[in-house]
């Protein structure tokens, strides 16, 4: 790898040769010069200059002398700083958006939220990206800032600059994210990705670390994120993991954002199951809880509300069937996220119960609930210019 090999610039050998020492330290803590030259296969004055080169940049730091194994010598260790690299991530999502400041092993450094009103213009989710952006990012140069990443719900252009779609964010489409960021922050790369994907790259690069997995997010929308054989699924069309949009009752219900009728998301999203709890529990006369929300619903449930609590489990029902059709299919690891999963250990219970029985293979575990809370969006989303390091 110490070697350049032809055809390949000098500035990219050494890039490599920083990713190469970066990834052994993320994956094992303090090493000793010695160790990774080893580990990587550099010769010493290799391994030398690279660390010489991340200390000079305040990526690592020297830590002491580390006792060598066998011969009794010491080496310096050398060990990650832990607020540099760094890459901003930006979540745009429909009642909020959130900004991060994220370190290589996924510590959040600065945080940035505002609420949206739901309806808000193109022009506004676009000046709240750019500021957060610009806030994050200060003091940004190349050499301590990877990147910013942005996720939102929906299909991306094929070169991932614009959403042509967005159902939970209709007015996305109208928004130039891509093209304002590039323009306010020069001298870092900027990474566009949907919402769902941005939660699978957060679980494959700061969670469990699996090569085949899906996360599926409940909230207004349904979505899921793939990861198979340790790669990201986009699709031919760039439009994979619209799982909100299988069609789980076909002509009944409601008709979906998208246009047609019995989508998942028309039954289990979060719209869909405060409007069932509303039809539910309405009292003869009209009277009932009128403006429930998933909120209403959830709190109700906790209380121990019959209507509230089938309702959920109706929902997760139909969740579950869809999560053992995607195993059955693909055979991976089931992560859900959502606040709605978070927060009703009987949604999660009904899914898991639903899913184990209507999949083939039942030696593991398949459904689990994602660990980074209501972050996992925006951290993903930072990780998306990380993944060099982490994947
Ligand atoms: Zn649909």
């Amino acid at each position: 790898m110490q070697q350049p090999a032809q055809g390949i610039r000098h500035e990219d050998m050494r890039r490599n040769n920083r990713r190469a020492a970066m990834r052994l330290l993320l994956r094992h803590g303090v090493l000793s010069k010695s160790q990774i030259a080893r580990l990587a296969g550099f010769d010493p004055k290799t391994a030398g200059n690279v660390i010489t080169e991340l200390a000079q940049l305040g990526w690592v730091k020297l830590c002491g002398a580390l006792e060598s194994k066998g011969r009794g010598r010491k080496g310096v260790g050398v060990e990650l700083a832990a607020d540099r690299p760094w890459a901003v991530g930006l979540s745009v999502e429909p009642e909020r958006v959130v900004g991060l400041r994220v370190g290589l092993t996924g510590k959040i450094l600065a945080r940035e939220t505002k609420r949206l009103k739901g309806n808000d213009s193109a022009q506004t989710l676009e000046e709240t990206v750019l500021d957060f952006a610009r806030r994050l990012a200060r003091g940004a140069a190349r050499r301590s800032c990877l990147g910013l990443g942005v996720v939102a719900p929906g299909i991306l252009s094929e070169d991932g600059r614009r959403w042509l779609r967005s159902v939970p964010l209709p007015q996305l489409v109208e928004a130039s994210i891509h093209a304002s960021l590039s323009g306010a922050v020069r001298a870092v790369p900027v990474r566009c990705e949907d919402a769902s994907r941005g939660r699978a790259v957060c679980e494959a690069c700061f969670g469990a670390r699996q090569r085949d997995f899906v996360v599926i997010d409940m909230g207004k929308g349904i979505g899921a994120g793939f990861f198979l054989n340790g790669r990201l699924i986009r699709g031919v069309r760039g439009a994979s993991g619209e799982i909100g949009h299988f069609v789980v009752e076909p002509g009944k219900g409601r008709r979906c954002g998208c246009g047609n009728v019995g989508c998942l998301e028309t039954i289990a999203g979060y719209d869909a199951i405060a409007a069932d709890y509303r039809a539910r529990a309405a009292k003869p006369g009209g009277k009932g809880p009128a403006r429930a929300t998933i909120e209403t619903v959830l709190r109700a449930a906790q209380e121990g509300d019959a209507a509230a609590r089938a309702v959920l489990q109706g929902a997760a029902q139909v969740v579950g069937r869809v999560v053992a059709n995607v195993v059955n299919l693909l055979d991976v690891s089931v992560y859900l996220h959502g606040a709605l999963c978070r927060q009703s250990e009987l949604f999660v219970d009904t899914v898991r119960e639903t899913a184990g029985r209507h999949t083939i293979a039942t030696n593991k575990p398949i459904v689990q609930l994602g660990a980074f809370g209501d972050d996992a969006a925006a951290l993903g989303a930072a990780a998306l210019m990380m993944e060099e390091y982490l994947l």
